[in-house]
């Protein structure tokens, strides 16, 4: 947003920007989650949504548990192949633009499960924008997390999902 200083020195009520800046604006306020639960780490967002952390400062208190009226989601916990289709499915039928974040070991890189049955990490079935480490990780980090993702539309950077598909061609074509 630029201000427009008028030569008297007094300043001036109007302001001149860009439609895209506004909506980013607004979006960076207003993100609404969808935690994709599954193991002990979604115990942990329950404590970020709670009053002593209170996500609702920032404006991303709207939780959501349909994907067609969330923007952000967070896979928080262990994600094995059997269910790893609905989160692709979630994470389909949510609308653009939105955003991934993988919650804790487990979501990252399948966390100390290092098994057959546990998917090695979330990125392999949708683009993650956003990691953040820990086991559980803290209700601090969960919302620095969510602040890079806040940066993230504040910049208009590009999300995950621009390459993600391109990445992973990369790694498997070979
Ligand atoms: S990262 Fe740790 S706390 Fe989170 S779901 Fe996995 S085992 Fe549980």
């Amino acid at each position: 947003m630029a201000k427009n200083d008028s030569s008297d020195g007094l300043g001036s009520p109007i302001l001149l920007t860009r439609f895209e800046k506004v909506l980013s604006w607004a979006r960076k306020y207003s993100l609404w989650p969808l935690p994709f639960g599954t193991a002990c780490c979604a115990i942990e967002f329950m404590a970020v949504v709670g009053t002593h952390y209170d996500i609702s400062r920032y404006g991303w208190e709207v939780v959501r548990f349909s994907p067609r009226q969330a923007d952000l989601l967070i896979v928080a916990g262990t994600v094995n192949y059997k269910i790893a289709p609905a989160l692709k499915t979630i994470y389909e039928q949510m609308l653009e633009p939105k955003w991934v974040i993988a919650m804790g070991a487990c979501a990252t890189c399948g966390g100390f499960y290092n098994n057959y049955s546990v998917v090695q990490g979330v990125d392999r079935f949708i683009p993650v924008d956003v990691y953040v480490p820990g086991c559980p990780p803290k209700p601090e980090s969960l919302i620095d997390g969510m602040m890079m993702i806040k940066e993230m539309i504040e910049k208009g950077e590009p999300r995950a999902r621009e390459s993600w598909e391109e990445k992973w061609k990369e790694r498997y074509d070979k």
